[in-house]
């Protein structure tokens, strides 16, 4: 089969022939019909953060956003057949059985398997997956539009759902690229009053389109006098990476809210004055097999819509880079 195969760290992925990978008792063997690329996909191919470096294989086939068809079970799967159309995620298979496990917290599973990273993802035209975390996909949805669910789809409604934010209450979602689009339209469904963030009017524009409530331009606008003056938001989801956006949504949060961490980290934030304000930081590895249905049923039933352009397997280096210089909106899915 073809596969797009990261050799070496920091060196553009090889498009090769590669063996069509044999399904174990316990797997399926999917056809792949559309395979989201993700940042993180890009933090692989320069070798990951500390804590995920140790756990790349090399060869790799990264993507870990897949969508395609069953061809095959394992003997020991039953509640799934060929011609399924599932998904896979980032979690490509927890424990089951260890205190996280068994506590709903199978995403911080200490045994957990890391599709496109610890095993080969979906950047192929085959994958093989364990039947236990392989997800029927809502025939409602196409695979390329299902595909980012399996990633930015899932930690946008954990980030949502662990913000406990209450329907009534304010929100606001720093950053409105390709997870923030889709935590905009997911705070509307749990009834959250949703302000968007962002130093770009065509991503504001959007955010309105998708039901933000008040769009604020952070280059343009005093967003810490705009947010002082509505008392300040219960819940702050930064999906930006930028220092400025988690400064602004530091104060932006009022005492006692929730900041969720989503986008990567930055290391200064001010913790004298999280302490002062009892404001809670949480942040989101991804979610639970438990959220993946949700997001799923969330775009099945039409209630949120994930944007998506796509690109074909032999110009995967090609999209890498333009996601380097930040230059696609939304979210982007191989095409097989
Ligand atoms: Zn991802
Ligand atoms: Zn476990």
């Amino acid at each position: 089969m073809k596969a797009a195969v990261l050799q070496e760290f920091n060196q553009p992925l090889v498009l090769q022939d590669v063996d069509v990978p044999t399904p174990d008792i316990d797997e399926v063997l999917i056809k792949v019909e559309a395979c989201g690329v993700c940042h993180s996909d890009l933090a692989i191919a320069e070798g990951g953060w500390p804590q995920l470096k140790r756990l790349i294989k090399k060869p790799l086939i990264p993507g870990h956003e897949v969508v395609g068809r069953i061809v095959k079970t394992g003997s020991g799967v039953r509640h799934l057949a060929v011609g399924d159309r599932v998904g896979v995620a980032w979690l490509h298979w927890s424990c089951g059985v260890c205190e996280l496990c068994l506590e709903g917290l199978e995403n911080l599973c200490p045994k957990q398997i890391i599709t496109g990273a610890s095993v080969d993802g979906g950047f192929a035209e085959f994958i093989k997956a364990k039947a236990s975390h392989a997800l029927k996909v809502p025939e409602k949805l196409s695979s390329e539009e299902a595909a980012p669910l399996f990633c930015a789809g899932i930690t946008a409604y954990r980030a949502v759902k662990n913000s406990g934010v209450q329907p009534g209450q304010r929100l606001a979602v720093f950053g409105i690229g390709g997870l923030g689009h889709l935590a905009v339209q997911i705070a509307r469904t749990f009834g959250a009053r949703v302000i968007a963030v962002d130093i770009a009017d065509d991503k504001l524009a959007l955010a309105r389109d998708l039901g933000a409530d008040q769009t604020i331009n952070a280059s343009t606008e005093e967003v810490a006098k705009i947010f002082r003056g509505m008392g300040g938001v219960h819940a702050g989801i930064v999906t930006s990476s930028s220092k400025a956006a988690y400064a602004q949504a530091f104060y932006a949060v009022r005492p006692a809210g929730a900041l969720m961490v989503v986008g990567l980290p930055v290391e200064d934030l001010v913790f004298p004055a999280i302490m002062m304000r009892e404001i809670r930081i949480r942040s989101v590895a991804t979610g639970t097999r438990d959220d993946q249905r949700a997001v799923l049923d969330l775009a099945g039933s039409g209630a949120i819509r994930c944007l998506v352009e796509t690109c074909d397997l032999t110009s995967i280096n090609e999209t890498l880079d333009k996601m380097r210089r930040g230059e696609i909106s939304g979210r982007i899915a191989v095409k097989m």
